[in-house]
C-alpha cells in the first residue's frame, strides 16, 4: 500500500488561512490505514483547524467528508455536490488522490494534507516499512522474494557490494544487508545458482507510466 503522513499542522493552516469556506477530504484506502488521512484523521485535522482559527479570530468554515479511494473517479464524482460548495479542498489522500481531485475539480485550488512517502507493508499498527520502489521490471524470482532495488542502499541488481560486515549494511550499519539476506534465502531454498547469472542493468523508465490492460487495448490505446 501507499505509505503517508500527516504534514506540520502549521503548513496545512498556513495553505488554507485565506478561504472562508474550505473542504477537506480524505480517503478511506492506503492513507487511512497508516492512520495519516482516512476519516478519523480528516476529523481530527478538522477539530484542530476550527480550534486555531477560532483562537486566531478568524472565521473559516471547515466541511468533512471522506470518499472510499481518491485514485478512482466515481467515488471523486460522487463529492461533486460537496466541493462546488467551498472555496478551496483539502485532500488527505497520497499524491496520486490529490492529482485527481485536483483534476476533477480545476475551478478549486486543491491543498495536500499528507506527504506521501513510499509504497509498504503494514507490519502493525502505527509501523509501516517500504518494500517496493515500483521499478517495473519485477527481480522478486530471481533475489528469493526480497527487492534489490528497494531494500539494498545501493539498489544494487548485483549484490553484495563490498561492505557488508557480519550481515549488516555500509550505508546503515543498522540495519541487514539485502544482498546477504537475499544469500541466505536462496541457500535455504536450495537456488543459490541463481546468483551466477549477472542481471544487466535496467532499463531507464519513463515518466508518466502508463499501463493499459491487454483487454482494454480497443478501447484506450491512441495511435502514435
Ligand atoms: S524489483 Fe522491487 S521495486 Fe521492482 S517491482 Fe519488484 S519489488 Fe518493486
Ligand atoms: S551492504 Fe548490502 S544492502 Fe548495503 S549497499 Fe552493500 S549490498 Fe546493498
Amino acid at each position: 500500500m501507499i505509505i503517508a503522513e500527516r504534514k506540520p499542522f502549521d503548513e496545512i493552516k498556513q495553505m488554507i488561512q485565506d478561504y472562508p469556506k474550505v473542504l477537506i477530504v480524505g480517503c478511506g484506502t492506503c492513507v487511512a490505514v497508516c492512520l495519516a488521512g482516512g476519516e478519523k484523521e480528516v476529523g481530527i485535522l478538522a477539530a484542530e483547524l476550527r480550534m486555531a482559527l477560532e483562537l486566531e479570530g478568524k472565521k473559516i468554515e471547515i466541511g468533512e467528508t471522506t470518499v472510499e479511494r481518491q485514485c478512482d473517479r466515481e467515488f471523486l464524482e460522487a463529492v461533486a455536490s460537496q466541493v462546488e460548495q467551498y472555496d478551496a479542498v483539502i485532500s488527505m489522500a497520497c499524491g496520486v488522490g490529490v492529482q485527481f481531485l485536483a483534476e476533477m475539480y480545476p475551478e478549486k485550488p486543491v491543498y495536500p494534507a499528507v506527504n506521501t512517502t513510499f509504497l509498504g507493508a503494514n507490519e502493525d499498527i502505527g509501523f509501516y516499512t517500504e518494500r517496493c520502489s515500483a521499478c517495473s521490471t519485477c527481480y522478486l524470482a530471481l533475489t528469493g522474494g526480497i527487492c534489490p532495488v528497494t531494500m539494498c542502499s545501493k539498489g544494487l541488481l548485483n549484490g553484495p557490494c563490498g561492505g557488508p560486515v557480519n550481515g549488516m549494511c555500509e550505508v546503515d550499519r543498522t540495519r541487514p544487508c539485502a544482498w546477504c539476506q537475499i544469500y541466505e534465502r536462496l541457500k535455504q531454498q536450495g537456488r543459490l545458482d541463481l546468483l551466477k547469472g549477472v542481471v544487466p542493468a535496467r532499463e531507464f523508465r519513463h515518466k508518466p507510466a502508463q499501463f493499459i490492460h491487454p483487454a482494454y487495448k480497443k478501447k484506450f490505446e491512441r495511435p502514435q
